[in-house]
């Protein structure tokens, strides 16, 4: 039986366009920092990457700064010497959603002391009253400069965040604002200026590029970034050490296939969901899909019956052949419930419970069906074993 895969906010396929260009790169001997030809091939090929990185999110490519991932770019942004510097001065203090990835959560590289979390509103949103009172607060303390990440869309419930007003307030008070777009990047339009960013964390692998490579955006080439992993001067002295060149080069081609498919795939997926999410209100009245109040990705449905447990579930679909996850894929394996769901307020017990299904520009309706089919089953299984309500 072949497998159906709806785990894209985990990671996705790699793209035909990124398998080719992977390959290709592979064929390069050079090193992108020597000066002969062969290093001048290796380099064309990074600056062509960063080209493409840069179109997707309307950014300057020499602002582009190629990392290990997602989590190595957070942590590469939230650093309490982001942005000082001539002009610019320290960020004394970090405010991170409530409902962010654990790589922001964790707070970089800001002293425990010096990071604080704003709340998120039952639908899965930032708090964003409790923001600007904050930041107020802050600015009488003249506790310095605040930093501010807030993702733009959830990895578990696909929520997008009001970051264009979160950018508003945080600059108003002198901060700087940090976007986690891992989730958003190649599935809604994600334009750096039009968000007001003033950094952007994008992750390959979630686009359709290899595992193992990302990228922090600045918006302001003259921002200044404190490099994380210091050695030789790549990267413009941000991220030192050789190049993925193989990686980059897939993580470019990627790019370019999903600007070039965003409109095309975005609707793909939405019209897909809209099929999942009224099949799984057919088959269960009591289904609570999570998020659905304000505007999600159309790509992400996070849903639960009362009285599941989402470990259960997910493994009765993949014996099904259908690969899904239990909240956050990064915390599989953790039995504990989801922080986002508990920031909104759902009960731990509803929140345990809470099965991700996530979908992508080839998923077919097919592949919709063979989920409801699975769906189906294990829910008259549940019910039949009285573990849930009927
Ligand atoms: N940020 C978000 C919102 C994510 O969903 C993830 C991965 O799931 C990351 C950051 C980490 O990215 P990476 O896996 O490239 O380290």
């Amino acid at each position: 039986m072949t497998r159906v895969y709806l785990d894209w906010n985990a990671t996705a396929p790699l793209r035909p366009e990124a398998r080719a260009a992977v390959a290709a790169a592979f064929e390069l001997v050079g090193n992108p920092s020597s000066v002969h030809a062969e290093g001048r091939a290796a380099r064309r090929v990074v600056e062509e990457a960063r080209r493409e990185v840069a179109a997707l999110v309307g950014a300057e490519p020499r602002n582009v700064v190629f990392t290990s991932g997602g989590t190595e770019a957070n942590m590469l942004a939230l650093s309490p010497a982001t942005g000082a510097g001539p002009g610019g001065a320290p960020c004394g203090r970090l405010m991170v959603s409530a409902i962010e990835h654990p790589s922001v959560l964790a707070g970089g590289r800001f002293p425990p002391s010096a990071v604080e979390r704003v709340p998120a509103t039952p639908i899965g949103v930032i708090d964003l009253v409790a923001l600007e009172r904050r930041l107020a607060a802050l600015a009488g303390e003249g506790s310095g400069r605040p930093l501010v990440s807030l993702m733009l869309a959830g990895n578990e419930s696909g929520t997008l965040q009001p970051v264009s007003q979160a950018a508003r307030l945080t600059h108003e008070t002198g901060g700087l604002l940090h976007v986690d777009a891992v989730q958003a990047a190649g599935r809604i339009p994600c334009d750096i200026n039009a968000l007001g960013a003033d950094l952007l964390t994008l992750s390959g692998h979630k686009t359709g590029a290899p595992k193992g490579v990302g990228a922090l955006i600045k918006r302001d080439e003259a921002l200044a970034l404190d490099a994380l992993v210091k050695g030789g001067g790549q990267e413009r002295g941000a991220r030192a050490g050789t190049e993925n060149v193989a990686a980059i080069a897939g993580f470019g081609a990627a790019a370019a296939a999903a600007r070039a498919g965003l409109e095309h795939e975005r609707a793909h997926m939405d019209a897909l969901r809209r099929t999942l999410e009224a099949g799984l209100r057919a088959i269960s009245a009591d289904v609570i899909i999570f998020g659905t109040e304000t505007e999600r990705l159309p790509n992400t449905t996070l849903f639960t019956v009362p009285g599941m447990k989402a470990e259960t579930a997910v493994i009765a679909f993949d014996l099904d052949g259908v690969a899904v996850s239990s909240g956050a894929a990064c915390s599989s394996g953790k039995v504990t419930p989801s922080h986002v769901l508990a920031a909104m307020g759902v009960p731990p017990a509803l929140a345990r419970g809470a099965v991700r299904v996530s979908l992508g520009p080839t998923t077919a309706e097919s592949d919709i069906n063979r989920f409801l089919d699975a769906w189906r089953k294990l829910f008259q299984s549940l019910t039949n074993r009285r573990d849930i309500a009927a």
